[in-house]
């Protein structure tokens, strides 16, 4: 028996599909801005749009009201540095970012951020989101600023981070984009890009899809599209059904949009660059083990003997106090968070944290395993907001950790929380429930790259436009996938005001229509997503891990071509999740194929990409310190060079500020 269809046809059955199915049937949606993904950064686009005053869509493939990586929360929101109580302007934040990433992540997109995040989080509030501390629960804690009743994350002194009550986020979103009369496709897997005369290199006028309940096909016209479809962390994993819910990001992270952008014939930025993986399943549910990073900053962690673990600053010097963990210290500007897509930080920026070489003083038996977080040892008011309003809030921990915890009996005021006992390395970083040293290294993640887009985060091809965090280069977290989401959302909606009716290509259509089908048409001996899904990741780590070298990558490029032709090409789907899933896998080889072809031109190794060519084994060789567009024209790659400072240098003006002015809106 080789294959899972095999395995269930011999020994069990599968239940009645609930929905009618009509496979085939085409349903026509007209409209004058489009989103694809419905996620934070979706539903702002859309909101935005719809505000404007056009017609809008959501395609969105689960169901908006809880989809995405933010569908169950958030605690913290990052880059509000116009808030009134902010220290931190736009330029210093974008420049931190820009400086810390050596110029390896869209400065224009961070500005953007920053100028708007303050007014996006404005906006949520409106929608009945909680940004405040309007009950008083916090009353004269010293992340409270009393005047406003804001509460602020990691730097208390220059309070650019807000701590938010955000566990029902993504149902406010949805309801106000149903208020704002956006028209919301759910379930719907979006599979291409409609261009002009069906032309990669064209004006995107459109998409189709596939109901993944009913099975129905969808084609749909829009004057101007956005695509919001967030990650692609399912490219070197497994069984992404199992370890999705164990550590960071959302089942569909199978970046569909980057897939058929990058069909479509749009350009790409630091698509080579990459991390360690991050939804891997060797990690633990999110935040629900003892650590002391992102939601639990500043948390005390003691050893088995009750002996507490020193925090230093970024210079080594070990904090006395609790209070100095939220404060920058001497020779510092201000902290940056961390999770913002930034993956190296300046000292002049970085956070306070426990010491680095905790795993030597482990291996030494200054400290014993296991480890524990000991919150007794915070003030009062910071166990509660740790332990009760950011865990309360946080996206998949309100219920699975929260409310469990506490039904069995946790109380941080008495109790401490374990953390995994775990191979030394692990405890380097502070963020022990990721799992890290648990992670095989070949296991890796985009690390930063996406859509190259202008000052409108429009992309190169006319009509479409980008937003959120890991679909475009310069994005972030939740506040900054929500305010690129408002933001392409806004210019989307002028662009359609203006723009000529969408015309569609019926012989791309048509093609589209037969390539979504096929998977269903199959033999029941054909393999299912399962298989192919690991197949993909199997060929990315071994051939575009964290080494590699021409033959690898053309290796790599190889096989996932063959898989594509011969096991993906008579593949199997019984239902319409599965096809939905099959139709994903398409997808992955697609980015599999944008993130090889990119390290192949990249042919020098660099330590801000943590790219790593055997065979250009000299690391940052300053001819190599540039941007390498990448996109398909006519089927074939066509790359460029471009300064790191683009958006800078004209046709944009020479600063930030004066760029944004032009480019708004209003
Ligand atoms: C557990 C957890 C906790 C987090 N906590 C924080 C926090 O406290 N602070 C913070 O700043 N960030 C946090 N983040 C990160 C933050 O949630 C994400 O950065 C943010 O949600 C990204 O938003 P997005 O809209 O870009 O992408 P997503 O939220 O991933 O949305 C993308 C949407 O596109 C849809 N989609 C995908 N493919 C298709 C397709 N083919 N057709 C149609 N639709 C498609 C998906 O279903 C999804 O709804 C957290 C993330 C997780 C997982």
């Amino acid at each position: 028996m080789s294959t899972w269809h095999e395995y269930i046809q011999r020994n069990a059955s599968i239940p009645e599909w609930p929905y009618p199915i009509n496979y085939g049937k085409v349903n026509e949606v007209v409209t004058d801005v489009l989103v694809i993904g419905g996620g934070v950064a979706g539903c702002q686009a859309a909101i935005n749009a719809a505000k404007k005053g056009v017609k809008v869509a959501i395609a969105e493939r689960g169901h908006a009201k809880r989809s995405g990586s933010g569908g169950a929360g958030v605690d913290h929101w990052h880059g509000a540095v116009t808030n009134p109580c902010s220290k931190v302007t736009p330029e210093m934040y974008t420049r931190a970012c820009y400086d810390s990433m050596q110029g390896y992540t869209g400065g224009h997109v961070r500005y953007i951020i920053t100028k708007e995040s303050w007014d996006t989080l404005l906006d949520c509030e409106q929608m009945g989101i909680q940004i405040r501390d309007v009950n008083d629960e916090f009353k004269g804690a010293d992340f409270r600023d009393e005047e406003t009743k804001l509460m602020f994350a990691y730097d208390y002194e220059n309070k650019h981070i807000i701590r938010v009550w955000g566990y029902d986020i993504k149902p406010k979103l949805y309801e106000e984009a149903k208020r704002v009369g956006v028209n919301i496709y759910n379930r719907m897997m979006v599979t291409s890009l409609l261009t002009e005369g069906g032309n990669q290199g064209a004006r995107v006028v459109g998409a189709t899809g596939v109901d993944t309940h009913t099975g129905e096909f969808y084609v749909f016209r829009s004057k101007a599209t956005v695509i919001a479809t967030g990650g692609a962390g399912r490219l070197s994993v497994f069984a992404p059904e199992i370890t999705a819910s164990g550590t960071m990001a959302d089942m569909n992270s199978a970046g569909v949009g980057q897939a058929i952008g990058w069909n479509a014939g749009a350009e790409f930025v630091c698509t080579e660059a990459s991390g360690p993986g991050g939804l891997v399943g060797f990690g633990y549910a999110p935040y629900s083990t003892a650590n002391a990073s992102n939601t639990y900053h500043g948390t005390p962690i003691v050893d088995a003997d009750g002996k507490e673990v020193p925090w230093i600053d970024v210079f080594g010097r070990e904090l006395k106090t609790v209070e100095d963990r939220f404060l920058p210290q001497e020779g510092q500007q201000f902290q940056l968070g961390i999770g913002i897509g930034i993956s190296r930080t300046n000292q002049e920026f970085r956070l306070n944290d426990i010491n680095p070489d905790l795993p030597e003083r482990l291996r030494r038996g200054e400290f014993k395993l296991p480890l524990y977080a000991d919150m007794t040892r915070l003030s009062e008011m910071e166990r509660r907001c740790i332990w009760g309003m950011m865990v309360g809030n946080e996206g998949k921990t309100r219920i699975p950790i929260y409310d469990t915890y506490t039904k069995a009996g946790f109380d941080p005021d008495k109790d401490m929380m374990q953390a995994p006992v775990m191979p030394l390395e692990g405890y380097f970083n502070a963020c022990y429930w990721a799992g890290g040293p648990n992670t095989p290294p070949t296991v890796r993640g985009m690390g930063g790259g996406g859509f190259l887009l202008d000052w409108d985060l429009k992309t190169n091809l006319e009509g479409l436009y980008a937003a959120a965090g890991g679909t475009i280069f310069g994005g972030g977290c939740h506040g900054e996938s929500h305010t690129t989401g408002r933001y392409a959302g806004r210019h989307a909606a002028e662009y359609a005001k203006t723009a000529a009716e969408p015309v569609a290509d019926s012989r791309q259509i048509e093609a589209e229509k037969t390539h979504s089908y096929s998977a269903v048409k199959q033999s029941k001996e054909g393999n299912g997503w399962k298989e192919i899904n690991a197949a993909i990741a199997r060929i990315m780590r071994d051939y575009c891990g964290r080494h590699k070298n021409e033959l690898t990558l053309n290796l790599g490029l190889r096989l996932l071509n063959e898989l594509k032709t011969t096991e993906l090409a008579s593949a199997y789907a019984s239902n319409p999740h599965e096809l939905g899933r099959l139709l994903e896998c398409h997808a992955l080889i697609s980015v599999g194929e944008l993130v090889i072809k990119a390290s192949l031109e990249r042919k020098a190794s660099n330590s801000i990409l943590d790219f790593h060519r055997l065979d250009y084994p000299e690391m940052d060789p300053p001819e190599w310190q540039k941007l390498l567009p990448i996109k398909q024209v006519d089927d074939k790659v066509e790359v460029r060079d471009l300064p790191l400072d683009f958006h800078l240098k004209p046709p944009y003006a020479p600063t930030y500020e004066e760029n944004y002015q032009l480019h708004c809106g209003s």
